[in-house]
């Protein structure tokens, strides 16, 4: 699954490079967080720019392994201190992003929910290796629905300090960290004097400043076959991120089975195929993009008003495009050539 990631990864790389800013635009990719991350900005100085892609780099070491709940890392030590009914006091940034998850959860209809942790297992979505087959039995998926657990048990006091009147289950922050983490790295440009970057994480990208003057622009990929629905241009501080059903999945009886579940079933999603979100901040962008993603036909424009969002585009089982009014206004149907970067997610298919 690695070298089909890589290779997917490349080709989007490869496929906005005619396209690449020119000097004094500087273009670095870094593997984290099992995806290319690549970083787009403006650095007259070189030996300042591998100085700041170096520390970017450190950042996201520790990064994935602290925020991701099957590493050796600092939330998986708060889970299994959780699941001994024990507190943790874990660092205020962690903390932060916990009670920020647990507001979009409950801001989501609980459409978003870190607690996904032990069903998003139980379904081999956790790991790079194939997932299980058969699929989970139906009779541990509803026990994992009608599990009286979740993250409403969490206190998360000032210090930091992690507690839980009963465990909550597993914590898996996977649809909020890329968010945070490509935050972290525009904020880490920012302290470095870099005002004009793009950051793109597997196809989340998040912007400041501009290219040259004119706004950076973003296609989105199409969640079947090749090439973008269109684009969107991004002021400073913006990010557009997207969910797909595409980004890892496997087919039982050619029903597409893939990682972001619905957590009043406990099956993943099969109405929508992909949801794009523009918000002001990678951690909103993220949240908001899973959310509306398991919301549905119905519910999405009301969990979009609910988290704020107003920039947001479905794709449905079908192919067929929705969007909010304010985000047609953004939408330009336009080839890739009009594109810096596309963002797109790697389809590799089953993983
Ligand atoms: P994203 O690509 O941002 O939508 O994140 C997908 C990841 O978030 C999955 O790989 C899971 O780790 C996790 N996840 C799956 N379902 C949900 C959900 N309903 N709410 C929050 N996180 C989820
Ligand atoms: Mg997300």
């Amino acid at each position: 699954m690695r070298i089909a990631l890589i290779a997917a990864a490349f080709g989007l790389v490869l496929s906005g490079a005619c396209d690449r800013p020119r000097e004094p635009f500087h273009s670095e990719r870094l593997l984290a967080m099992a995806t290319w991350v690549e970083l787009v900005f403006e650095a007259p100085d070189p030996e300042r720019a591998a100085a700041v892609v170096a520390d970017v780099e450190r950042m996201l070491r520790s990064f994935e392994r602290d925020y991701y709940a099957w590493a050796d890392g600092e939330l998986a030590h708060l889970n299994a201190a959780l699941a001994r009914g024990e507190r943790l006091r874990v660092d205020p940034k962690l903390a932060a992003l916990l009670l920020a998850a647990r507001e979009y959860g409950e801001r989501s209809g609980r459409t978003f929910d870190p607690a996904v942790g032990d069903i998003v297992e139980l379904w081999g979505f956790h790991s790079e290796a194939a997932p299980p087959q058969p699929p989970p039995s139906a009779a541990d998926v509803a026990a994992w629905v009608g599990r009286d657990t979740g993250i409403r048990h969490l206190t998360i006091a000032a210090d930091g300090t992690i507690a839980a009147a009963r465990p909550p289950g597993k914590l898996d922050l996977g649809g909020i960290a890329k968010g945070e983490a490509v935050d972290r790295i525009l904020a880490q440009l920012s302290a470095a004097g870099v005002s004009d970057a793009l950051v793109n994480a597997g196809g989340d990208v998040r912007v400041s400043g501009s290219r040259g003057g004119r706004a950076w622009r973003i296609g989105i990929q199409k969640p079947r076959g090749d090439g973008i629905l269109g684009l969107v241009a991004l002021a400073s501080g913006e990010a557009v991120f997207t969910s797909g059903d595409y980004e890892r999945f496997f087919e039982v009886d050619g029903q597409r089975m893939h990682h972001i579940i619905d957590p009043a079933t406990g099956f993943p999603v099969g109405h929508t195929q992909a949801v794009t979100v523009i918000a002001d901040g990678g951690v909103a962008a993220d949240a908001a993009a899973t959310a509306l993603l398991v919301a549905g036909p119905e519910r999405w424009l009301a969990v979009a008003k609910n988290l704020g969002v107003s920039h947001a585009l479905r794709v449905d089982a079908t192919g067929a495009i929705e969007m909010t009014a304010s985000m047609r206004d953004r939408f330009q149907a336009l080839g890739s050539a009009d594109t810096d970067i596309i963002a797109a997610s790697s389809k590799g298919g089953s993983h």
